[in-house]
């Protein structure tokens, strides 16, 4: 077995958790482990902690958790993670420790904890309380806003270092720059991540799919899988995630570069140098795995579904059942799999096709699996792909790229001098085939 570098990700209560927000279809995930009580016992913990640490002997570990809610597991166990892992690792060799949380239950015990380990804490949070509140809701069915707020203000006072994670789907997708100014200005954050909300149905689930996946609704919830070629309706559109991406590159492109950090953008600056540092916009997958509560490693946290069950770390070593054969085979599918219309596009390089589980759209040919997302994706990368080859230039020449606000300055005001030469009915000077009146000379 060759010695691969992978990023895991534990969830050590399954799928529960504390809120019941409307588009999570993780919550069906229960139904893989029908009596279990969702909690990572010792054992798995330290065969987990012991086997990340042999795995990645010369190199960085990080530990990661994710859900579900992970703080449902209580503070001692992550105590316990850190212990184990301190202990554990060999002279020289570093530990990092990354959380995802809906940040409800946290604490000032909770907030300290994270501080003195270094954690990295990524809070869920879908914009301002009416946007959030939309459908991030408590097992009762009321917003969960004001308990993340709380959880977010601890974090603050503590300093820990944070990060805010913003699913977008349709229902807040048109609201880039309140969102955004929201987290920059609001809550002070200067890491962000933006994820399109994706519900990938099949016919037979559409109308269950359409209720919502949270207890409240009617109908069991089906296990979800990634199948189907239909989007659920709360998923964002190809044309709206594109637009939402614009509207905030553009704001941070004109007031945050080298202040405010957009995973988006530094993934695709990275692209530019040849480096993948997002596993959706990788050329392949399968380096990031996802940890059960009982041990079994399945080959993508969106795939925790039987077919994609590698084996339980109990039983085989985790490096080995992610150096296997079937991991391999499924990271090599997303480029296999690639249809000629991605092959032959002209971002191919920052895009890759997205991720498999939203390839479920057909290209202009007839081809099957185009992203749903795509083309949002081909007005993004099209959009800032001068911008980002600006900013190359300024790291080639050992620049920051910061120097790309005062480049985009020069450009508004070239723009602004061409539309007011241009009468309204004229072609707007920024190519856009529209109008004056109907683009930059609108009033
Ligand atoms: S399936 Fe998607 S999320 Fe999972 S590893 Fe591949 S690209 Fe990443
Ligand atoms: S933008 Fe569309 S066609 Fe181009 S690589 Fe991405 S998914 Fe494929």
């Amino acid at each position: 077995m060759d010695q691969r570098t992978f990023h895991l990700l534990a969830k050590p209560t399954g799928a529960t958790c504390n809120l019941d927000c409307s588009y999570c279809f993780f919550l069906s995930k229960e139904q893989l482990y029908p009596g279990s009580r969702f909690r990572m016992d010792d054992a798995v913990l330290e065969a987990w902690v012991r086997q990340l640490l042999e795995a990645h002997p010369d190199g960085d570990v990080v530990l990661a958790w994710q859900g579900g809610e992970p703080t449902l597991m209580g503070l001692p166990h992550f105590e316990k993670a850190v212990s184990l892992a301190e202990s554990g690792r060999r002279p020289g060799q570093r530990v990092l420790y990354t959380i995802q949380t809906n940040a409800t239950r946290l604490d000032d015990d909770w907030a300290r904890f994270f501080h003195d380990n270094a954690f990295l804490v990524g809070v869920s949070l879908d914009g301002p309380r009416e946007l959030h509140d939309r459908h991030r809701l408590t097992k009762g069915g009321s917003g969960s806003f004001d308990q993340v707020r709380a959880g977010w203000d601890h974090l603050q006072r503590h300093g820990v270092q944070t990060n805010i994670l913003c699913t977008v789907h349709n229902d807040n997708a048109a609201h880039a720059l309140p969102i955004y100014r929201f987290f920059r200005d609001d809550l002070g954050a200067r890491h962000l991540q933006f994820i399109p909300v994706v519900e990938r149905v099949t016919d037979d689930q559409a109308a269950r799919a359409a209720e919502g996946w949270g207890s409240t609704a009617g109908a069991p919830r089906p296990l979800y899988t990634q199948a189907g070629h239909r989007a659920a309706p709360r998923s964002v559109s190809g044309p709206a995630w594109g637009r939402f991406l614009i509207a905030v590159f553009d704001e941070w492109l004109r007031h945050d570069v080298g202040s405010v950090f957009v995973q988006a953008f530094d993934v695709a600056l990275a692209a530019r140098f040849g480096r993948h540092e997002l596993c959706i916009h990788a050329p392949t997958c399968g380096d990031a795995p996802a940890l059960e509560h009982n041990g079994d490693l399945y080959s993508c946290d969106h795939y925790v579904e039987p077919g994609h069950r590698l084996g339980n770390i109990l039983d085989t070593p985790l490096a080995d059942l992610v150096a296997g054969p079937a991991q391999r085979a499924f990271g090599r599918a997303k480029q296999d799999s690639l249809p000629g219309q991605c092959r032959r596009c002209d971002v191919l390089a920052y895009c890759q096709g997205g991720c498999p589980k939203d390839r479920f759209a057909t290209t202009s040919d007839g081809e099957p699996g185009l992203n749903h997302l795509c083309e949002g994706y081909l007005a993004f990368f099209r959009h800032i792909d001068p911008w980002l080859a600006f900013m190359a230039g300024e790291l080639g020449a050992g620049r920051a790229p910061a120097g790309a606000m005062a480049e985009a300055a020069r450009h508004d005001a070239r723009l602004a001098a061409a539309v007011a030469a241009t009468s309204r009915n004229g072609p707007c000077p920024c190519g856009s085939g529209r109008k004056v009146k109907h683009c930059h000379g609108r009033r």
